[in-house]
């Protein structure tokens, strides 16, 4: 029979740290923390209920297994005893949390109920036992407040009026007393106004919600329970759950624990401290606390939370004093025992603690959420004092983090000559700028819309973890460090300033106003430096970090580099974007869209001429306007090349259908026309045949090339020439021709007779012996995938071109998919955008397939990627399982290339490559005896074959 509750305290456990996907992280960490014989620390004795009751409940119509009470009644004796007290107990009652726990943090999505077990008799005790009755009213209207929006509100899924929930109407009635007596704080409030608050709320529960609040314990206790099991559906996880990817049947344990109260007086506190700044990753215990406080005081940023020690002030805390000035034996005791944690668990620990009295208890220990700069240097740290080894530090920053280092910045020459509005604290850095909107609704609203926004609150709560995921930044007044908005941006690696007290919100929740005067409604830009803390008004430039100058950035990159095995190229067409990608880590070019030429910046000459070449309608035009691009081609890939410096460069032929460059503009079109010497009617006629029903399945890539030969001709002749002149300089050059959109090795064979011409030409008038050169194909269409066999009999290289192949293997096409794609992910139909991480099931099952085949012909096949899939991490690790030689991916996706490339082979080391034993296996895969056939096929094939191909290609055309 299963065990369904875990108990621990006391020096003992029946859980411990491994058993998370049961006891969730918060259970089994607390069962760590209580039980393991290195730690032993004083942690509230309790127990937790499985996750595995959480799928109980959900698959039995919201009921519990059978045995559940009588296991709860048995944990609860063993916790009365330890503490001395009893559940319930008019004389010395004992109070328990209900908290909830997932096996992966979600920090606050869902619920927590505080001091279960208080009614109008057990207060009586309670305030007996500690001889301090406003504590004990405080702790009363808390839980008032809690259970009735926790349990009797959200569990009950009753859905507000006017959208003010029971928490709300309870708070103002708070908040309405205490300005009433001009109090500041709610520590201000006496004995007697809690105790009328206790009666209030009461009151007003009813009144609101229709049932009074209930005063049996047991009843408050399994209330606490069912509400945390129905917090795991409720809005906020499934959200979070949608955007971290975190399975909807995991379910959450519920751990019930002793109290203790960081609100009993002036010798008592709360707090959250983490074993190193989360911020920046430095080596200092780093948190902050609140004297007489509970809870959720310190993440809820009511009240100014003031550093523990020296390293944790910042510019709103440094006045406030330290718990290590105030309480320095117990900050001593805090000190020995993070120590110990970081030192058992060997990564940085996120604390709480509570003091009770001038004693300290532990509440939780987890792996504390990290920006992408702390998780770097944290790893580089701990791995040079050897705590961890380098395969731990590779695996501890997730690729995606090392984007924020890679982050723009506020341009500082801007920076420095603008004044900032406002200060406040830096939780998540970068550089960041969008119009200011108030609310997390308007976040969503106007970033569907297409419109960057910054988030600005007075806090964030987790109700707004859609508006903030959508906005380009959170900017809040209120909250430290450790508030919910640093928390979760951190944790998403977002710009975020909390703690924001220069400015204050308008009550028309639309604008805000700084103390420096400046004013900013809905829709104004702001821009924020949250490196610094730093708000400005307006759209500031932002400007490209520059991790080379970032040591801890290298040596982390150093360690990854060595720890990998597959390749990480770039896709770049231009010597500026190669440049920055060989500084990112980038080896060499594994697309080169020769198009890209004919856009943007300086294309206006070689555009034209290209269009000339489209619109000419003889051979002999067409020739001489090829000639007259040539060498705008060739100058192109020269400068590219010589920006790599000898590294390889995979050079697509062109690629798009030439409908594509036609002119639509008047004034272009009559150039041409005059150009070509013909008029305006012949000049349409010409654009008109050349336009297709299904451009993207229409003429273009290798299609191209077979219907005009001569255009392949000048391509490979400008590549040729380029790599050729260089050598001569002593220089050095490493291209690859590339034949794109194939499906057909007669496709290939065609084209390299050609290249074979060619090549002896440029040999021969630059004076050469040899250009090294590779000759290859883009494998991209399914049928070159499962004929990769007979591909590669001509092509050296491969490289999967998995837009395309996603496009024509899921039959979406890539312009048109925004119309369903989004309901496809929301109806969760599909899981992923396929476009953007490769669907391994079927797509992944062509690219096995393609790999195996063309290495059983060729085996030193050379295989890559170059769809926009070599950027994303789960698809790199799928082409390193592969037995990929290299992905290719923009500049700014090499670094995360390389980390994941590293996490793969550290993951799935390379010997165990599934594709390359299987090719291995295969007798026809011998390197020796099947490089001539191939070497044969090439040169044996052209005559044949492309005779038997060029009618049908001229028929397909002609039928337009
Ligand atoms: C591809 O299809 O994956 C590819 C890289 O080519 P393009 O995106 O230029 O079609
Ligand atoms: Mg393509």
């Amino acid at each position: 029979m299963s065990k369904y509750v875990y108990s621990f305290g006391g020096g003992k456990a029946d859980g411990n740290e491994s058993m998370k996907n049961l006891l969730g992280g918060k259970g089994a960490n607390l069962a760590e923390m209580a039980g393991h014989a290195a730690l032993r620390l004083p942690v509230p004795p309790g127990f937790t209920i499985t996750t595995e009751v959480c799928t109980y409940y959900y698959e039995h119509d919201k009921s519990y297994p059978p045995k559940l009470k009588a296991d709860v009644d048995k944990a609860l004796v063993t916790v009365e005893k330890l503490m001395g007290k009893k559940f319930g107990d008019p004389k010395r009652p004992l109070l328990v949390s209900v908290r909830s726990g997932a096996r992966r943090s979600m920090p606050g999505m869902m619920d927590t109920v505080l001091n279960v077990g208080l009614n109008d008799v057990t207060i009586e005790g309670l305030i007996a036992d500690t001889n301090n009755p406003r504590f004990a009213y405080d702790a009363y209207r808390r839980l008032i407040m809690m259970y009735s929006d926790v349990v009797m509100e959200k569990a009950a899924g009753i859905e507000p009026k006017d959208g003010k929930g029971i928490r709300k109407i309870l708070d103002e009635r708070l908040e309405a007393v205490k300005k009433a007596r001009g109090y500041k704080s709610d520590t201000d409030l006496t004995t007697d106004e809690l105790k009328q608050l206790v009666v209030d709320f009461k009151r007003t529960v009813k009144d609101v919600l229709g049932t009074p609040f209930p005063e049996e314990p047991q009843d408050q206790l399994w209330g606490g329970i069912g509400a945390v099991f129905m917090s795991w559906n409720g809005k906020r996880a499934v959200e979070y759950r949608r955007i971290e990817k975190i399975p909807d049947d995991w379910g959450t344990a519920v751990t019930v624990q002793s109290m203790v109260f960081g609100n009993m007086g002036d010798d008592s506190a709360t707090g959250v401290a983490f074993t190193r700044n989360p911020g920046n990753g430095d080596e200092h215990f780093y948190g902050e606390y609140l004297v007489n406080a509970q809870g959720e005081d310190v993440v809820a940023g009511i009240r100014d939370v003031a550093p523990i020690n020296e390293n944790s002030k910042n510019a709103q805390s440094a006045h406030l004093p330290t718990l290590e000035a105030t309480m320095p034996a117990i900050y001593k005791q805090l000190y020995d025992i993070q120590g110990r944690l970081e030192k058992h668990y060997k990564d940085m620990q996120d604390i709480e603690f509570t003091i009770e009295k001038n004693k300290l208890f532990m509440l939780q220990c987890r792996v504390g959420k990290r920006n992408g700069t702390a998780a770097v240097k944290m790893a580089v740290d701990m791995h040079k004092s050897k705590l961890i080894d380098a395969h731990t530090a590779i695996k501890r920053v997730a690729p995606n983090q090392l984007v924020e280092l890679l982050l723009p910045m506020l341009d500082p020459k801007a920076e420095s000559a603008t004044k900032a509005i406002a200060k406040g604290l830096p939780a998540g850095p970068g550089g960041a700028k969008g119009r200011a909107v108030f609310t997390s609704e308007d976040a969503v609203k106007w970033a569907e819309k297409g419109q960057k926004v910054v988030l600005v609150r007075e806090e964030t709560s987790p109700e707004d973890v859609d508006g903030m995921h959508k906005s380009q930044a959170i900017l809040t007044s209120k909250g430290g460090m450790t508030s919910h908005a640093a928390l979760v941006a951190r944790g998403w690696g977002k710009c975020c300033i909390v703690g924001c007290s220069d400015i204050e919100i308008g009550s028309d929740r639309k604008s805000f106003r700084t103390k420096s005067g400046a004013f900013v409604r809905e829709g104004d830009w702001i821009t924020l430096n949250g490196t610094r803390g730093l708000v400005y008004l307006g759209n500031m430039p932002l400007v490209d970090a520059d991790p080379s100058k970032n040591e801890t950035f290298r040596e982390f990159m150093k360690l990854v580099d060595q720890n990998r095995t597959l390749g990480v190229r770039t896709n770049a067409d231009s010597p500026k974007d190669t440049k920055k990608a060989i500084e990112f880590g980038a080896e060499g070019i594994g697309l080169f869209r020769t198009e890209h030429m004919f856009y943007g910046e300086g294309s206006d000459k070689p555009l034209f001429l290209l269009r000339k070449m489209i619109m000419s309608k003889t051979l002999t035009e067409r020739k001489a306007a090829l000639a007259e691009l040539a060498p705008y081609v060739k100058a192109d890939i020269k400068a590219t090349m010589e920006a790599l410096e000898g590294r390889p460069i995979t050079i697509r032929l062109l690629d798009p259908p030439l409908h594509e460059f036609v002119p639509h503009a008047q004034d272009k079109l009559e150039a041409l026309g005059r150009e070509l010497n013909v008029d305006m009617a012949e000049l349409k006629k010409r654009a008109e045949g050349l336009s297709e029903n299904n451009p993207m399945l229409g003429h273009r890539g290798v299609r191209l090339g077979i219907t005009y030969p001569e255009i392949t001709e000048m391509q490979v002749r400008a590549i040729l020439e380029a790599a050729g002149e260089l050598i001569k300089d002593g220089k050095k050059a490493s291209p690859e021709i590339m034949v794109p959109v194939t499906c057909a090795v007669s496709e290939l064979v065609e084209q390299k007779v050609i290249v074979d011409r060619v090549y002896g030409e440029v040999c021969a008038k630059l004076g050469l012996k040899e250009i090294p050169y590779m000759y290859g194909t883009m494998i991209e269409i399914p049928r070159a995938a499962l004929t990769a066999n007979r591909m590669a009999e001509v092509a050296e290289f491969f490289s999967y071109g998995t837009n395309d192949l996603t496009q024509m293997g899921f039959g979406f096409s890539r312009d048109d998919i925004g119309t369903f794609l989004p309901d496809y992910l929301e109806k969760k139909v599909l899981k992923d955008d396929p476009f953007q991480t490769i669907d391994q099931e079927a797509m992944g099952e062509l690219i096995k397939i393609g790999v195996e085949r063309g290495r059983a012909t060729r085996p030193k096949l050379k295989i890559g990627i170059c769809g926009e899939h070599g950027g994303d991490a789960d698809s790199v690790k799928f082409c390193h399982r592969v037995g990929m030689d290299y992905v290719s991916c923009s500049p700014f996706r090499v670094p995360i290339s390389r980390l994941a490339a590293a996490q793969a082979q550290i993951e799935t080391p390379r010997g165990a490559k599934p594709a390359a034993k299987k090719a291995a296996k295969k007798p026809a895969a011998k390197p020796a005896a099947k490089k001539p056939a191939a070497k044969k096929a090439a040169k044996k094939a052209p005559a044949k074959k492309a005779k038997g191909k060029k009618p049908a290609a001229k028929k397909a055309k002609s039928k337009k």
